[in-house]
C-alpha cells in the first residue's frame, strides 16, 4: 500500500474512495472508520483510522480553508 503523506512524526496510507468505503484495507475490518483532523497551513484535512488496527490512512478529503473560518 503506498504511503502518500508524511507530517511531523506521522505517516498515512492511502485510502481509495470509490463507492462505499467501510473496510479496512490493511486487516479487512468492515464496520468503517474513526475520522480525526489534521491542520494544515491553509486547510484542514481529515485523517481516516481503522478501529481495529489503527492504521491511519488520508483519504485526501479537505474539509475547510482558513478563509471559512476554521482556526
Ligand atoms: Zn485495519
Amino acid at each position: 500500500m503506498r504511503r502518500i503523506s508524511d507530517t511531523m512524526d506521522e505517516k498515512f496510507l492511502e485510502l481509495p474512495v470509490d463507492g462505499r468505503v467501510d473496510t479496512c484495507p490493511q486487516c479487512g475490518y468492515t464496520t468503517g472508520f474513526h475520522v480525526s483532523f489534521l491542520k494544515q497551513p491553509s486547510f484542514v484535512k481529515s485523517i481516516v483510522i481503522c478501529p481495529e488496527c489503527h492504521t491511519r490512512f488520508d483519504a485526501n478529503w479537505i474539509l475547510a480553508s482558513e478563509s471559512r473560518g476554521w482556526q
